[in-house]
């Protein structure tokens, strides 16, 4: 079976001790593709030579939109985004991100600066035929409203707190794909999403080292195999269809070959 975690931070400090254990452990449980997010400057790069050293790891680069001031070093978006697209042109992304934007934890006053930079990487992701994964967390709409205007349309949700309703127009009328955390079980968001979106949009992703299915502990890429297991029992799947339907979704959404064992 290939599992497939969409979404994931392993460029996070909580990482840096026994990275090679948790990539180790994800290929035992057995992840063909781990996507790591890029947020800003060091871990877009981090990500470039981690796809280096392990053939699992799949780089998608990206800004972030809750950028704080006291989080990361000042930096110009304007020359991370053409960095970005130099990386593109070269042919070594997966996929653009993490992008999108938020109206959570920053405020209205970042909004119009958030959408210039969600738009340039939406630009870069289009001209070089690669697939945005977005953060819309309390600005669902207007990412959706945005994602429309523009015309992107290979685009991945991930972890998306929006109205389902929102969630199914989406996935049946634009064909975006919706990534499931792994606390799925205890969100009822998620259950809902996992029970009523087209089968052929769901995709897993972990977000770790955050959103573990235990409150508290440092989540990881195999944990995605819960977000499967919870899958198939809401659809009346087996673990094995629930697991290839996902592989399937991603290598639809990234172009890959889909390799049957
Ligand atoms: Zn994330």
């Amino acid at each position: 079976m290939s599992y497939i975690d969409i979404h994931t931070h392993l460029t996070h400090e909580r990482f840096a001790a026994d990275l090679d254990t948790v990539i180790a452990n994800a290929i035992a449980r057995g992840l063909s593709h781990i996507v790591v997010n890029g947020l800003e400057p060091r871990s877009n790069r981090t990500i470039l030579a981690m796809a280096q050293q392990y053939e699992v790891v799949q780089p998608a680069l990206g800004i972030y939109p809750v950028i704080l001031p006291d989080t990361v070093e000042p930096f110009s978006t304007a020359d991370e985004i053409t960095f970005i697209a130099t990386q593109a042109a070269q042919g070594k992304l997966l996929a653009i991100g993490e992008c999108g934007l938020d109206g959570h934890l920053v405020g209205e006053e970042t909004f119009a600066a958030q959408e210039r930079v969600f738009l340039h990487l939406c630009e870069v992701a289009m001209q070089h035929d690669l697939p945005v994964i977005v953060h819309s967390r309390k600005r669902e709409r207007r990412v959706a409203e945005m994602l429309i205007h523009h015309g992107v349309s290979r685009v991945n949700l991930h972890c998306f707190c929006g109205k389902v309703k929102l969630a199914q127009r989406l996935a049946e009328e634009q064909g975006y794909y919706f990534s499931i955390p792994a606390n799925s079980r205890v969100n009822q968001g998620f259950q809902r999403m996992l029970a009523t979106l087209p089968l052929d949009r769901i995709l897993t992703e972990t977000d770790a080292p955050w959103l573990a299915p235990v409150r508290g502990e440092r989540n990881e890429p195999q944990n995605v195999a819960l977000t499967i297991e919870h899958f198939a029992i809401i659809r009346n799947l087996s673990q094995e269809e629930a697991c290839q339907q996902v592989y399937r979704n991603f290598c639809n959404l990234v172009k890959l070959p889909i390799i049957t064992s």
